[in-house]
């Protein structure tokens, strides 16, 4: 008897018809034979409307309260699917984070899993229940206290219970039927991908894809937990299969890029004519990263007169603010003649394990952009993917170029 979890998000569980449309993809697989573990987001636009009221309450909140606030969305849906499923004649039980427990850190509003106690839910599954886990909370236990996992965490709450309660696979049912090569939004002719490998995943969920939380990959790749994206409004009788997110020795016509990810979440920021010397970097990203400001990209240029030196770099457009107001009060300390920025970028990049065994594949994307007039700003490179940083304004143009350009686009 095999075991599953299946994760249904927020515009999956969004009311009670489709909490009945949600139990009716449950019971087909009980009726499979499987022990079946659902974990589920709060119904959409709750988790939003959660944290607005938060802030209403309190501009500096204490995130302990923040964490008791939101998870209430995950624990209304857990118990209605719960009331569902048994009105359809499944034995099922919800469950909360503290109930199981999941045990995480005390980094309230963006907790990390520690570890699944799976004891309690193998005694459910003994009974012949589904167990209907609340996503995205867990407990720090020694103080008891609720935690959340960061917005989007019921996915990483899925793929660790589905480690560990040993399951074959995570199906992660969403509003979109698979990971596709680039935000078919955007891009029409983008094509849903059959399988994609965890690192690539990861990076397409780190630079920009909205699918999963990047967390949940890692977990899934550390784990190896065979992870399907697939759509929750499929006819429940006549499910299509998604997107299998796996180990790279199972895909077979592996491509020198998979996919196109880009995020528009990037401000750039510039210190002209800073000195020439050592310690300088260290001054100027010692002090941000203390204050949690994650730099990307960093470029220095080497300038002619071998005394000063210009320094470029991109910081999430959330921390933009707080990282120029930190340089203008050290303007003097650090010694630099000019401070720019800009939020009106979009860092574009293209992924594929290929890249590993073929060389020149970021070239022939500056040279694509370069006759699209498209002017580069920043690059930057690694084993499976490369990035560039654009003018917002070229953000379609860009993306679809770099899409054709390796062969991605589906035949018309
Ligand atoms: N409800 C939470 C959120 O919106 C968690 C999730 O849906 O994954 O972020
Ligand atoms: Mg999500």
């Amino acid at each position: 008897m095999a075991r599953l979890v299946m994760k249904f998000g927020g515009t999956s569980v969004a009311n009670i018809e489709r909490i009945r449309n949600v139990a009716a993809h449950v019971r087909r697989e009980v009726q499979a034979g499987h022990q079946v573990a659902v974990v589920v987001s709060a119904m959409s636009g709750k988790t939003n409307e959660l944290v607005g009221w938060v802030n209403d309450c309190s501009k500096l909140y204490d995130a302990r309260e923040y964490d008791a606030v939101v998870a209430s969305g995950e624990q209304v849906t857990s118990g209605l699917l719960a009331l569902v499923l048994q009105e359809m004649g499944i034995p099922a039980r919800s469950w909360q984070g503290w109930q199981i427990p999941i045990r995480t850190s005390d980094a309230h509003g963006s907790a990390r899993i520690e570890g699944i106690d799976p004891a309690a839910l193998n005694e459910g599954f003994a009974r012949g229940e589904v167990a209907v886990v609340a996503g995205f909370q867990g407990v720090h236990e020694p103080s008891g206290r609720v935690t959340t996992l960061g917005r989007g965490g019921s996915d990483t709450s899925a793929v660790a219970v589905a480690a560990a309660i040993g399951a074959e696979r995570c199906d992660i049912y969403t509003d979109v039927d698979g990971v596709y090569t680039t935000d078919p939004r955007v891009v029409p002719k983008a094509r849903k991908l059959d399988k994609v490998s965890f690192e690539e995943m990861l990076e397409m969920a780190s630079l920009g894809s909205k699918v999963l939380q990047v967390r949940s990959v890692e977990i899934a790749m550390v784990h190896k937990v065979r992870t399907f994206v697939r759509s929750s409004f499929d006819d429940p009788a006549n499910p299509t299969p998604g997107t299998l997110i796996c180990e790279e020795e199972e895909i077979v016509e592996q491509q020198v890029v998979t996919g196109i990810a880009f995020s528009k979440d990037e401000a750039q920021i510039t210190l002209r004519r800073i000195a020439d010397k050592p310690g300088v970097a260290a001054s100027i990203f010692g002090p941000l990263a203390d204050s949690n400001i994650n730099v990307d990209m960093i470029i220095q240029v080497v300038s002619g007169d071998a005394r000063t030196t210009d320094l470029t770099f991109t910081v999430q457009a959330a921390d933009y603010e707080r990282a120029m107001d930190h340089l203008r009060k050290r303007q003097a300390e650090i010694g630099y003649e000019a401070l720019q920025g800009a939020t009106d970028v979009v860092k574009i990049s293209a992924i594929g394990v290929g890249m590993r065994s073929h060389a020149g594949v970021a070239a022939r994307a500056f040279k694509a952009l370069a006759e699209k007039g498209v002017n580069i700003r920043a690059i930057t490179t690694s084993e499976i993917k490369f990035s560039v940083l654009i003018d917002k304004d070229y953000t379609e143009l860009a993306v679809r170029t770099l899409h054709s350009l390796y062969g991605l686009d589906k035949a018309a």
